[in-house]
């Protein structure tokens, strides 16, 4: 590899490291004529303790932007080194860390050049050539340049797993405080162009299953948390509202890390919401796969998350009279909802029931987290001991049998102003 590129790769990797939304799941890429990759399976994913997905080459295609959004490092108005790759440069690239097997696909991101159609048609260029000429079958997550033109989008998902575009932040006000040149219409329009399309595309596979795939791991967005003064109520209608409209696959949210001296801002040094970050994904993680609506987990009365204890226990504790659950009668949908118990371990509860009256010993030996489930359920032969135990003195007691692993950077909502 060239000084050069490596220069180049050093500056437009680490400019890419603030977005993190590029976890590589839910493709079904296969690979045919002996080509690179397989998006299918195999494919490893990496995240650090903060979340963060590292298995992708994780770039961007330059950091030169024509826009000035206060949160982003390659804002126009800052003082960085610039560069930017040719698509032969990002195409070689892939191929080298794919052979090398450094990497498992690419997640390409941009600055906007000149104007989005431009850069989005570069982008759509190195997936192409990827696919077309190097017969690459890894994952591929294209950035959409808000803005971009729905021809360049469709090209976009026949060559990209997914593409995303970010909605940066969780109000359309604090959006045009920090990115006057954005405008929400612009990210609205490609999400919904995207949502078509691939609604479309999986008609057209039912009835032909021959037609080329369309971003068969959907698309996603990202949102800035910690930057704005937003709550998490705000942050999760937002989200919420991605999930029911727009058959949005992922919504990411992304602790804002303090680059900027900007006054709209959080000071440099102040710390990242790590914390809060964390339990956006789990109330997230409530809305998708355990049937829980916004409201139960945040609303007009409790718009913060508990940063003490997870959003589900959170919940369990605000509702004492739904518990004892009895883990040997009830309904598959309530077990779900007892904290420590996750959907795989609630079926196989249910499966297990079937054969037998289910002690303590049992739920402990099908996977429970007991040191929490035990608060809030009942089983055959056991005595539910904690029925006197208000919900404060409850958390109290759980907490004080659990740490956490983000206790030595616990960082609550930020005070802004
Ligand atoms: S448009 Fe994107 S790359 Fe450009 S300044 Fe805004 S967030 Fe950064």
């Amino acid at each position: 590899m060239s000084e050069r590129i490596r220069e180049k790769l050093s500056i437009l990797a680490d400019a890419a490291k603030y977005d993190v939304s590029c976890a590589s799941s839910g493709s079904k890429r296969k690979n045919e004529n002996k080509g690179l990759g397989n998006a299918s399976n195999g494919i490893c994913h990496a995240y650090t303790e903060d979340g963060r997905c590292v298995s992708l080459l994780k770039i961007l295609l330059t950091n030169h932007c024509i826009f000035d959004c206060a949160y982003c490092v390659s804002r126009k108005s800052n003082d960085i080194k610039r560069a930017a790759f040719t698509v032969q440069e990002v195409v070689d690239l892939t191929i080298n860390f794919y052979r090398r097997n450094y990497i498992e696909g690419l997640f390409l991101s941009s600055g906007i050049f000149k104007n989005a159609d431009y850069t989005m048609e570069r982008l759509v260029r190195i997936a192409k050539k990827l696919r077309t000429e190097e017969n690459f079958h890894g994952y591929i997550h294209l950035k959409a340049i808000p803005g971009a033109s729905d021809e360049l989008l469709q090209e976009a998902g026949l060559y990209a797993d997914r593409l995303s575009v970010n909605v940066e932040m969780p109000t359309e006000q604090s959006l045009k405080l920090l990115a006057p040149d954005k405008n929400r219409k612009d990210m609205i329009a490609p999400m919904k162009y995207l949502k078509g399309a691939i609604i479309a595309n999986k008609e057209e596979k039912k009835l032909f299953k021959k037609a080329p795939l369309f971003a068969p791991a959907g698309q996603s967005t990202q949102m800035v948390v910690g930057a704005t003064p937003e709550n998490d109520l705000q942050v999760l209608w937002m989200a919420d509202q991605f999930y029911k409209k727009m058959n949005m696959r992922r919504v990411y949210y992304s602790g804002y890390v303090p680059i900027s001296n900007d006054n709209r801002l959080p000071a440099i040094g102040t710390p990242v919401p790590m914390i809060r970050e964390n339990r956006l994904y789990q109330a997230d993680w409530l809305l998708r796969f355990y049937g829980f609506s916004l409201q139960e987990i945040v609303d007009q009365e409790n718009p913060v998350l508990d940063m003490d204890i997870d959003p589900k226990l959170a919940w369990a504790l605000r509702n004492p009279q739904l518990f004892p659950v009895d883990i040997n009668y009830a309904d598959l949908y309530m077990i779900m909802r007892v904290p420590g118990i996750g959907v795989g371990t609630a079926k196989k509860i249910v499966a297990a029931r079937k054969h037998q009256q289910l002690t303590a010993d049992h739920v402990k030996k099908l996977g429970i987290a007991w040191n929490r489930a035990r608060h809030f359920i009942t089983c055959a032969a056991d005595a539910y001991t904690h029925k006197d135990l208000l919900p404060l003195q409850l958390k109290s007691l759980i907490m004080q049998q659990t740490t956490s692993k983000y206790q030595p950077n616990f960082s609550p909502q930020l005070k802004l102003f």
